[in-house]
């Protein structure tokens, strides 16, 4: 049963920032799904394939150790548009109360002297990497969140009736 409607967005209005994709009920608790947008859909260059793999092993890493966090890490993972990630906590925080999380996340990625995982026995395509680009994205986007962060606009997107298929199906991208 869904217990909070989930909603598409208008991927021409979304700019980069924090959001809630959707809650869910997990078990006896509550589990979010937030949309780390990195880049503006449609209107600027999508993120570098490399470079996407490579800030999803650093972030996934960072986010899986940072002792006050890593019990609360469901999943962390790019979305196929290339313009973000998915980051799934337990819990049903705003996305005001992960800003610092992601902020010291993508600054991890600046001060990474190696891609961890990336060799071919961890990883499905080993040579799929590309750490300087990697942190040429990453620090754009922490001096972002660090820039605006008192900018209700960056937490909450824009909301739009769900897109239906033309057999009657609802859309889903996650
Ligand atoms: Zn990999």
């Amino acid at each position: 049963m869904e217990l909070i409607a989930s909603f598409s967005v208008d991927h021409t209005a979304i700019i980069p920032g924090i959001f809630v994709s959707r809650v869910d009920q997990l078990g006896d608790g509550l589990i979010t799904t937030y949309d780390i947008r990195v880049t503006r859909p449609n209107r600027e260059p999508a993120i570098d394939v490399a470079a996407m793999h490579s800030l999803e092993h650093i972030i996934a890493t960072y986010l899986r150790n940072d002792p006050d966090w890593k019990d609360e890490v469901i999943y962390w993972g790019p979305m196929g548009c290339l313009t973000g990630f998915y980051l799934i906590l337990k819990g049903n925080r705003k996305p005001q109360e992960i800003h610092s999380l992601l902020l010291n996340a993508f600054r991890s990625v600046e001060k990474a002297d190696i891609v961890p995982g990336a060799q071919e026995k961890n990883c499905g395509n080993y040579l799929l990497h590309n750490l300087p680009m990697a942190k040429w994205y990453a620090a754009k986007f922490a001096d972002y969140l660090a820039a605006n962060a008192d900018k209700p606009e960056i937490f909450e997107y824009p909301k739009t009736e769900r897109l239906v298929t033309d057999d009657g199906q609802q859309f889903f991208d996650s």
